[in-house]
């Protein structure tokens, strides 16, 4: 989701309807040695006005690392996997392994926020080289739905066939996003919501069954159509970001709840998607008050390691970074 009236105006309705009910205090206590996974980050440039960052470097793309780095660090996120143009995603890879990153697919030459996108189509040949040398570890986030093709659009076989091939976690864009009328038509002349539905995506997965992907911002219009091809597919997980923060909270927690009573609870990953919203979001998750502490704790990192497949190594690593 990137639309910013749309997020003006979900961010009023959320903050005269879901205050936080919890001390921080006991929040921080929760978080000692919890590490956690960020499944949504979005990689852009760095601009030049944002107040947050453009003080620590003047190079401004690198100020833009250094403050998600910090950020990152002091909420004890180890991990996150994002998606970009190529220029950024490679400079994302080479930071100190805290980054999976990847192409976000397609990008925009119309979209501000994918700059550089110099080419909004790759081949096959060409996206196995950049996955072979660019030390790319995920795809994502989808975009195709905002460019205005559904995923079985021939101009996006490639990438299923290179995620399939590397065994990357493919993020997609599942949730209906803004109305058509709040999103600017200079940008995305052709987007349609529609193309979101992840039924849409059923003959992908024929085609491609190993196919591991994750449905972005479950709990919204599509949430049925979400819990059904989850249900069909063991591999298929999810992550409720942007919805959680943005829509009254009495649209989305049934939904939620649903996820866990149909069984598909341990599918269920941290994500924040929002520059800056990480500690925002990781509150939304402590104060589901009907999760146990075990539950929280396998949404902030458990889940998303077993869906990522992490080593022991790893996972002791990241323990350790956090204690
Ligand atoms: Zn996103």
């Amino acid at each position: 989701m990137k639309n910013q009236i749309y997020t003006f105006f979900l961010l009023l309705v959320s903050a005269t309807c879901c205050l936080p009910i919890f001390s921080q205090n006991s929040f921080d206590d929760f978080l000692k040695g919890q590490p956690v996974i960020d499944m949504h980050l979005h990689i852009t440039k760095g601009y030049d006005d944002n107040e947050n960052y453009r003080h620590l470097n003047t190079d401004i793309d690198k100020a833009k690392l250094d403050w998600i780095i910090q950020d990152y660090r002091s909420n004890n996120v180890v991990l996150a996997l994002g998606g970009g143009p190529l220029k950024y995603a490679k400079v994302y890879a080479k930071t100190d392994g805290l980054f999976w990153s990847g192409l976000i697919f397609p990008c925009m030459i119309t979209v501000e926020q994918d700059q550089p996108c110099t080419k909004e189509f790759y081949s096959e040949t060409e996206l196995r080289e950049i996955y072979k040398s660019g030390n790319f570890k995920s795809l994502g986030e989808s975009m195709f739905n905002y460019y205005g093709i559904p995923p079985t659009d021939t101009r996006l076989e490639p990438y299923w066939k290179i995620a399939e091939e590397f065994n990357l976690p493919v993020g997609i864009h599942a949730d209906s996003g803004p109305p058509v009328e709040n999103v600017n038509k200079g940008e995305k002349p052709n987007y349609d919501p529609v193309f979101a539905n992840p039924e849409l995506l059923i003959p992908i997965l024929k085609k491609h069954p190993k196919l591991k992907l994750y449905l972005m911002h479950y709990g919204g219009e599509y949430s049925e159509q979400s819990i059904q091809l989850m249900k069909a597919y063991p591999q298929i997980y999810c992550e409720i970001s942007a919805v959680s923060m943005f829509m009254p909270k009495k649209v989305w927690e049934p939904n939620v709840k649903k996820l866990y009573s149909e069984g598909l609870g341990n599918r269920l990953m941290f994500a924040s998607d929002y520059f800056g919203t990480v500690r925002k979001n990781m509150e939304i998750i402590y104060n589901l008050d009907w999760l146990s502490d075990q539950q929280k704790r396998d949404i902030y990192y458990n889940n998303a390691a077993q869906f990522l497949n992490l080593s022991k190594s790893e996972i002791e690593s990241h323990h350790e970074k956090v204690n």
